[in-house]
């Protein structure tokens, strides 16, 4: 992103060098996004058809999320806004009543998509359009790959294949170059730290403390499986299913070629073992071999000290829940690019913005995440422990823009909305606040809501035939 914001690679110009190390692979999970990044994509001059056709690439369109309230429930938290979003929140007067319909499918069309895993476009419609928004299911092998040879390709990258071993520092602390095995020292104004759990600059040279969320969301260990279709002309579906389980939740990813599975679990609840039953009576019986990583919850106190930037897991992770972490890596590199200052002096200046910044939104996604455990009434000790009454504000107002009111809150309130609500969540009844107008205004709205959802059910094919028309004829170019 930075290279492609800054394309000068002369004199004057800016030079961008990513190292990685051979020993040391990226760390290969990561399958769910958010519509993010389909302008970042689009800003560093990738191509969508041929994105989708190298990384295996599906359409997502939400969530999922199957058995959260009491084992036999399931809720949509779609991408697409509620109808009226911009202007009307009219999620009290479907709260109000009659409900004829659950609440995201009453305000949003996208859901009756999702339930016949439908594309969220035609093939007709050009390059990162959509008729409904939409992100993607990747394959983080290949989309690693994929994105380190467009930047040395396209954007003059130098991609430099090392370890780093030290750092030198001057006076101040500011980092001079880093010391490689080979030799080499590569010298720098400023330093992304992107060695994921490692976090070499970020935490083992700044010292920047790491805030452990462990006693608020309780995941701490994943167990991932790569499974392959029943058969050819399985769905892809087109959202994240979120099932869950005794003691976590298990992700279940459908790409074009394989679906990515992984349960991710408390390890204070149940024993790998165990998890791993559940993983395989989830997926039929089938005899799996699982991948098995830790996670560490929580983020750092900083992420800019000084000319050093943490982005990605060096920065932090929570949990896979709601996709938020390439979200925010994509977020962390807009923001770098924005702040960026002409001079080393104006760094304290962005360091600060930027840690302000990033603490609301990591602080505003643990609260999220959290959002999906309290309200459940499954009987499991890791519910129970889970188990916390709602802040009383959602009790007497229902979330709107004003209470989210940063600037690209990655959460907004229509995903409290769609949370809160989907998990059968019922604030209190404040007819005071209502009005006639709004109220028939919502009536008419979903009815609209409905007749859109059954026309584009008429028009729009399944995410499996459309991605394989784009394999075959691809996408109209912007
Ligand atoms: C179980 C699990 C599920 C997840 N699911 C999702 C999801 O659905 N959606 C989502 O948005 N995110 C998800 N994530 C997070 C996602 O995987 C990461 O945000 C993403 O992959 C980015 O990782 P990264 O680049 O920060 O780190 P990594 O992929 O670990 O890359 C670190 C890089 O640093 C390099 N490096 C390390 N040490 C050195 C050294 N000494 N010298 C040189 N180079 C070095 C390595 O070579 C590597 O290239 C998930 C994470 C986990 C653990």
């Amino acid at each position: 992103m930075l290279a492609a914001r800054f394309p000068n690679r002369g004199p004057d110009g800016i030079s961008v060098t990513l190292i990685e190390s051979r020993l040391q692979p990226p760390i290969g999970v990561g399958e769910g996004t958010w519509p993010t990044i389909r302008s970042t994509l689009k800003q560093i001059g990738v191509s969508e058809t041929d994105f989708l056709r190298e990384c295996d690439a599906s359409f997502k369109q939400g969530s999922k999320f199957v058995g959260w309230l009491n084992g036999t429930d399931a809720y949509y938290h779609p991408f697409t806004l509620p109808i009226d979003y911009i202007d009307r929140n009219l999620a009290p007067y479907w709260l109000e009543g009659p409900r004829t319909a659950n609440f995201a499918d009453s305000l949003c069309f996208q859901t009756r998509l999702c339930d016949r895993s439908l594309a969220p476009k035609l093939i007709t419609t050009p390059e990162y359009a959509g008729v409904a928004n939409y992100a993607y299911h990747l394959d983080a092998g290949k989309f690693a790959p994929f994105l380190q040879k467009h930047c040395v390709e396209k954007l003059g990258v130098t991609h430099v294949l090392d370890e780093i071993v030290s750092v030198d520092c001057d006076a101040d602390g500011s980092i001079l170059q880093l010391r490689t095995k080979s030799g080499t020292p590569l010298p720098g104004d400023l330093f992304v730290d992107c060695s994921g759990f490692a976090a070499l600059l970020i935490g083992k040279h700044c010292n920047v403390p790491f805030i452990p969320c462990k006693d608020t969301l309780f995941i701490d260990k994943a167990l991932a499986v790569q499974v392959s279709y029943d058969s050819e002309d399985a769905p892809i579906a087109s959202i994240t299913l979120s099932t869950a389980q005794s003691a976590g939740w298990i992700w279940d990813i459908g790409l074009t070629t394989r679906r990515g599975v992984g349960y991710v679990y408390s390890s204070n609840h149940t024993t790998e073992e165990a998890a791993a039953n559940e993983l395989r009576s989830y997926l039929g019986g089938r005899d799996i071999s699982y991948r098995s990583i830790n996670i560490n919850s929580g983020y750092r106190r900083e992420f800019w000290v000084g000319n050093c930037v943490a982005v990605g897991l060096s920065a932090g992770f929570l949990e896979p829940l709601e996709a938020s972490a390439i979200v925010m890596a994509e977020l962390s590199a807009k923001s770098i690019g924005e702040l960026l200052p002409g001079f080393r002096s104006g760094l304290p200046q962005a360091a600060r913005i930027f840690n302000e910044m990033f603490q609301h939104r990591w602080q505003r996604i643990v609260e999220f995440l959290k959002l999906h455990y309290v309200l459940s009434r499954r009987t499991e000790p890791f519910w129970i422990d889970n188990r916390q009454a709602v802040p009383d504000y959602w009790r007497q107002h229902s979330p709107w823009h004003e209470d989210f009111s940063h600037r690209e809150e990655v959460f907004s309130a229509a995903s409290f909305q769609y949370v809160l609500y989907g998990m059968g969540f019922e604030p209190e009844p404040l007819p005071w606040l209502l009005n006639e107008a709004d109220r028939i205004r919502a009536r008419e709205k979903m009815a609209e809501t409905a007749r859109h959802a059954a026309n584009l059910q008429a028009g729009l094919p399944t995410n499996r035939d459309l991605l394989g028309r784009i394999r075959k004829y691809g996408l109209q170019k912007i």
